[in-house]
């Protein structure tokens, strides 16, 4: 475990403390929505006379997927029904799991705990526990982190001129349309995203004779991005020069966020992100790629980027292995994440310093690419 990579340190870290503040927004007319979809799940329980004095009750859970006839995306609608008056406010979390989690204050469940399984297009389950005997907490479970801006929580008043009652609605935007995979060979017409890993105020691992990671991620990223321009694929950085992608100081999370989205959005191909390794024993070398198995094609990319590296620079063959890391999970199409040398191996540094070295490492990575292309374009087999 020594020999783990110290600068995937902030990646690791970020798993266990990704929470995102979030504060509620107040909405206006949704009675039309709301109509427009209701399905009751689960009758948690009428409120009765049993009801507490001063203590609110949520008494029914319901949900909907609504689609926007005009552009097609999607939306989950969550609605709980509550005796009276409640305050709620949600927050995602990314780690361990994505989801909403969704703070009720001045009501509990009306029966004991809940747990509804939905449809798993844009949420897999919501869980409702009391929290402190007064509130509630709900934990909706999604295949996808949702974005920032891709969900509301709010309540809505008693209206009885319709007889409904004080409700907590939960919105979220089904993240991005469904990709369908249709590769084709060659690398002409292809939109691939470009990661150089850190930059700005994260200088990533920083080798012995004071070589910054982010300045040799860079370097060979761009020389990546200009094999791939002269091959005529479509080149999208998320970031150009020494710079945060998200904002200066920015939590880790966001950063990473803000890089997996810059794919996400353009619907790219494939997404690559660059880096070089760093080991608390110097004598750690060698080239690594990772991967993780959300789509079918991620580990057929980190086969080929690892093999394109290792036959063009020649380093020793670390292998391409699954991990977690936020920017090959959370970005939809297929993604790898390269290391391709050891910044903390003194020898290694100096080949990470080399112009022609750099070339050759974009070259394996360029290679690496045109035969994921053309594999993918027969279904991915060996
Ligand atoms: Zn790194």
């Amino acid at each position: 475990m020594l020999r783990r990579v110290l600068c995937f340190a902030f990646l690791i870290a970020l798993l266990a403390v990704s929470q995102v503040g979030y504060a509620a927004k107040a909405a206006t007319s949704l009675q039309t929505n709301e109509q427009a979809g209701k399905r009751l799940l689960a009758v948690i329980k009428t409120a009765g006379a049993s009801t507490a004095p001063g203590r609110e009750q949520l008494t029914q859970i319901r949900w909907a997927n609504h689609i926007d006839a005009v552009t097609g995306a999607g939306r989950l609608r969550i609605v709980i029904d509550a005796t009276g008056p409640v305050q709620a406010a949600g927050s995602l979390e990314a780690a361990t799991t994505p989801r909403l989690v969704v703070n009720v204050k001045g009501a509990v469940p009306g029966q004991t705990d809940c747990d509804l399984t939905l449809d798993g297009r844009i949420a897999d389950s919501v869980t409702m526990k009391a929290d402190d005997g007064k509130n509630t907490v709900i934990v909706v479970d999604m295949p996808l982190l949702a974005d920032e801006d891709g969900y509301k929580v709010f309540t809505l008043p008693q209206d009885p001129a319709n007889k409904k009652p004080f409700r907590v609605v939960i919105d979220i935007n089904q993240p991005f349309p469904p990709i369908k995979f249709n590769f084709t060979p060659g690398l002409k017409g292809k939109t691939i995203v470009i990661d150089p890993g850190h930059g700005g105020s994260d200088p990533g691992a920083i080798g012995l004779s004071g070589l910054q990671e982010k300045a040799v991620n860079l370097a060979v990223s761009l020389r990546v991005k200009a094999l791939l321009d002269k091959a005529g694929a479509k080149v999208l950085m998320t970031r150009q020069d020494d710079r945060d992608v998200f904002g200066p100081n920015a939590s880790a999370v966001d950063e990473l966020k803000a890089r997996a989205s810059v794919a996400n959005f353009k619907k790219a191909d494939i997404f690559v992100s660059i880096h070089a390794n760093a080991a608390t024993n110097r004598d750690a070398d060698g080239t690594t790629t990772y991967y993780f198995q959300k789509t079918r094609y991620d580990s057929l990319l980190a086969r080929n980027l690892q093999a394109g590296m290792v036959q063009a620079v020649g380093l020793k063959d670390k292998g391409f292995l699954t991990a977690n890391f936020y920017v090959i999970k959370r970005t939809i199409m297929p993604a790898a994440l390269v290391e391709l040398a050891f910044l903390s191996n003194p020898a290694e540094e100096k080949l990470l310093a080399n112009p022609q070295i750099q070339q050759k490492m974009a070259e394996g990575i360029v290679q690496g690419m045109e035969r994921f292309f053309a594999q993918a374009a027969k279904g991915g087999e060996q």
